[in-house]
């Protein structure tokens, strides 16, 4: 049976549909641009392709955790609806593995919506939650934009997007319009690296992560992969998406682009190490990401959600408290919050209060 199952997701993976765009050459592609679609520009090939043998390798000799008894390992809290109903200037709301609603002075943000039971093409095999959801789908307040990370089930989920509908304004990376367009989603905006897209006092930028993109087995790096960059007045937001650690992306993106308020970087899917390495940080890589980026405070994604890799459900933020104290940090500067947690922000510039007339 153990068997069975990965097998069976991975007959699933190569009849599920990817995108369709073709990329015309130019002849002045970006580093990361490929005639077929795009790769990590700081990767050898070797690291970036990986055998379908190699990936049973990984999954068969791997000590694999039991995620489903693990999952009491995950804090839980339930979530406040009056304060997501009522939001201060600047909070957080961890739903679920990268989904995060972020409130910032009216606006609502959401990162990565997962809300289906599986990680999969269809509904009834491939990664099952062993937490859901903090907030179901029909609860979010109106949502004004979305930002995806890349095409990976576990992040871009095609029931969610089109539960949520055309209402918010979703931005993607390059190539994955399409698939939203499949589900009737047509307020798109798809953005290259480093390229921005100014709405009302909001400025949206896509950053380089090192990662993949695949929803069949025929469409690895076709479409592009991102981290995001939200930006208005007194707030700056950052989203690591999911990625693997290099020391040029996220120093070049504190940069260009930081400091930051609040960050969201993954933590966990980093195990067995010497499969993970390229494409997933652990919590120690994550803190360099949080110091690259130069991010004031961050929270912790990409764990305590889906059975994805070997690690126990528990071992991420126990790690990240390591790693912190390893580098010297405050354990409250990056934080692995239980689900359905609420994190409230102080504002940047604390604003004076209205002086007293003199009587
Ligand atoms: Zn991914
Ligand atoms: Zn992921």
């Amino acid at each position: 049976m153990l068997m069975i199952k990965p097998l069976l997701a991975m007959v699933i993976m190569v009849l599920a549909s990817g995108c369709a765009t073709e990329r015309v050459m130019t002849g002045k592609e970006p580093s990361h641009h490929t005639s077929k679609g795009f790769k990590n520009p700081h990767l050898t090939e070797e690291d970036g392709e990986k055998s379908l043998w190699t990936v049973m390798k990984m999954r068969f000799s791997s000590d694999w955790a039991d995620h489903e008894s693990g999952a009491k390992q995950v804090p839980r809290v339930p979530v406040d609806m009056a304060m997501i109903e009522n939001p201060v200037s600047m909070q957080a709301t961890w739903i679920g593995h990268s989904t995060y609603l972020i409130q910032v002075n009216g606006v609502n943000i959401l990162t990565d919506p997962v809300f289906s039971e599986r990680a999969s093409p269809v509904s009834w095999a491939g990664p099952k939650r062993y937490t859901s959801p903090a907030i179901p789908v029909e609860a979010l307040p109106p949502i004004d934009y979305v930002v995806i990370s890349h095409n990976h089930y576990d992040h871009l989920d095609l029931p969610s997007i089109k539960a949520i509908g055309n209402d918010p304004l979703w931005l993607v990376p390059l190539k994955n319009r399409e698939v939203l367009e499949s589900v009737g989603v047509t307020n798109v905006v798809e953005l290259d690296w480093w390229e921005t897209h100014e709405v009302g006092p909001w400025k949206f930028t896509a950053t380089p992560v090192q990662h993949w993109s695949a929803r069949g087995l025929s469409d690895r790096f076709d479409c592009l992969w991102a981290g995001w960059v939200a930006k208005t007045e007194g707030f700056n937001f950052y989203f690591a998406g999911d990625t693997g650690y290099n020391e040029k992306d996220f120093i070049e993106t504190g940069e260009r682009l930081g400091p930051f308020d609040l960050s969201l970087i993954p933590i966990g899917a980093y195990a067995p190490r010497w499969f993970m390495k390229t494409m997933h940080v652990n919590p120690e890589e994550a803190v360099n990401i949080h110091q690259d980026v130069q991010s004031r405070f961050s929270l912790a994604i990409h764990w305590g959600t889906f059975p994805l890799t070997a690690e126990e459900p528990g071992a991420p933020p126990v790690d990240l408290g390591k790693a912190l104290q390893k580098a010297g940090l405050s354990q409250d500067e990056f934080l692995a919050v239980p689900l359905g947690s609420t994190t409230r922000l102080p504002a940047r510039t604390p604003v004076a209060p209205p002086e007293e007339p003199l009587e």
